[in-house]
């Protein structure tokens, strides 16, 4: 008898150590396109570009990697959402079948978030890109090619990956997992301090250096199941209300267009600011601001 609970207790042990507490996670990955391996160019991403087809596929792939790492690491729902331009590039049929995928644009405020709330257990970033105006970045821009220079919150700098992780830290879901270009990699750890990262390519001006896209989808599965298999090492990223978006606009028009929306500042010519302790309200101008 004492032997048998102790094969129990042993069992237990093991179950709890390896795997058996992350059953039935449920993960939801935003997928952007800037930041894939082998992409370099605006064409790369366009849906006129020339080698659309080969990076849209490519895409698709490194979310298949993460897909994979995830059910490896015991997920049981998984949900992708396109979050590239049109929200129409993933190939849905080469998209692994244990996942879900939104494609296009809800205009929520949600974006390129759409989707998540506090049902989840982790969020992955695959194919993010730097903040604009980052130097030795592939494609560095926030939310707009054209219309941002900057935004911050509570006087933090953020990339996209920033506003997103905002988002999905007020359903209290961390960031687990960003794989995309080393500048958004760096710019990710230094926001959310833990959280696992996949250098697939180095800026070197407008040039990268990048790995084997297989080479880098090997990385980002392996990735995957390491930080799910942590899962509460990280946290989500949130900040202490009340919360204040500053957007600073290319060009001065978009300022005073954007200081029009209830509630919002105009701090200088082209930069505006809002305060709010609502972080939904926050969204909501971030939205309408451009
Ligand atoms: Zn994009």
């Amino acid at each position: 008898m004492k032997k048998k609970i102790c094969v129990l207790f042993v069992l237990l042990l093991s179950l709890t150590l390896f795997g058996y507490s992350q059953e039935g996670l449920k993960v939801f990955i935003s997928v952007d396109m800037e930041g894939v391996c082998g992409v370099v160019h605006w064409e790369d991403v366009s849906r006129s570009g020339k080698d659309y087809g080969l990076f849209r596929r490519l895409m698709t792939e490194e979310t298949n990697a993460a897909i994979e790492g995830a059910l490896a690491a015991g997920a049981t729902e998984i949900l992708v959402r396109d979050s590239h331009g049109s929200a129409r590039n993933i190939l849905p049929d080469l998209l692994h079948p244990s996942a879900e995928l939104i494609r296009d644009w809800a205009y929520s405020p949600l974006s390129m978030m759409e989707g998540i709330d506090e049902t989840f257990d982790a969020v992955i970033f695959i194919g993010y890109h730097a903040r604009a105006n980052t130097p030795d970045a592939t494609l560095d821009h926030t939310m707009s090619s054209s219309a941002v220079y900057e935004v911050t919150l509570n006087g933090k700098k953020m990339p996209e990956a920033g506003i997103n992780a905002f988002i999905a830290g007020n359903f209290r879901v961390p960031v687990v997992l960003v794989a995309g270009d080393k500048a958004i990699c760096q710019q990710v750890t230094e926001l959310f301090g833990e959280v696992e990262t996949v250098a697939v390519k180095e800026g070197i001006g407008n040039a990268a250096k990048m790995l084997h896209p297989k080479k880098a989808q090997e990385l980002i599965k392996k990735k995957t199941t390491e930080a799910l298999n942590r899962v509460s090492d990280f946290k989500p990223f949130t900040f202490t209300p009340p919360y204040t978006m500053d957007v600073t606009f290319r060009d001065e028009w978009r300022a005073e267009d954007a200081s029009w929306f209830p509630g919002a500042k105009r701090k200088t010519s082209t930069t505006v600011s809002y305060t709010s302790n609502d972080w939904m309200d926050v969204l909501r101008f971030f939205k309408f601001a451009f």
